[in-house]
């Protein structure tokens, strides 16, 4: 069976997001979307709430499962026994970033990297543009899913 972790903060999670998770189901049996927990990192949504965000979204695909974990995606990927890390591409800077991150992902362990480019109409999203909406009063229901809204 093979198994991809999506990891992420998911603060909050967003149409890109579900893009790619949905389009992870194609070349996965099974994903599983780990929020990465970091003790110096503000976060606008808890963790429950981002928990529950995501479970909501994907309430009716089996193939989904929603973990939390703290430390190394690396490891988070051994103990759930995950071969792959899936992982969204906006543009080249996302490509700059996630290039060295996969790099040394590789060099401590097995584990693959498989990125999947955005389709265009997500492409300007980003959880951190939807908290700057949310905190100026914008309308961001085009931005997220709705269990994000309820
Ligand atoms: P991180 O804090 O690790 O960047 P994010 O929750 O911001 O976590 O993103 C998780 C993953 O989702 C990353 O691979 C990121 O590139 C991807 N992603 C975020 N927004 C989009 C989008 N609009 N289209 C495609 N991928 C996206």
């Amino acid at each position: 069976m093979k198994k991809a972790v999506f990891p992420g903060s998911f603060d909050p999670i967003t149409l890109g997001h579900l893009d790619i998770i949905k389009r992870g189901l194609d070349l996965f049996d099974e994903v599983i979307i780990a929020i990465g927990v970091n003790a110096d990192k503000k976060y606008m949504f808890s963790l429950e709430d981002r928990k529950l965000h995501i479970e909501n979204a994907f309430k009716n695909e089996p193939r989904i499962k929603v973990s939390t974990y703290k430390g190394l995606t690396v490891d988070f990927c051994k103990t759930v026994n995950a071969g792959f890390i899936l992982r969204g591409l906006r543009n080249s800077t996302d490509f700059t970033y996630e290039q060295s991150i996969a790099q040394t992902n590789s060099s401590l362990s097995k584990i693959e990297s498989v990125f999947l480019v955005c389709t265009p109409n997500v492409s300007n999203i980003s959880s951190s543009i939807v908290r700057d909406v949310i905190r100026n009063g914008g309308d961001y229901r085009g931005l997220v899913p709705r269990s994000v809204l309820i």
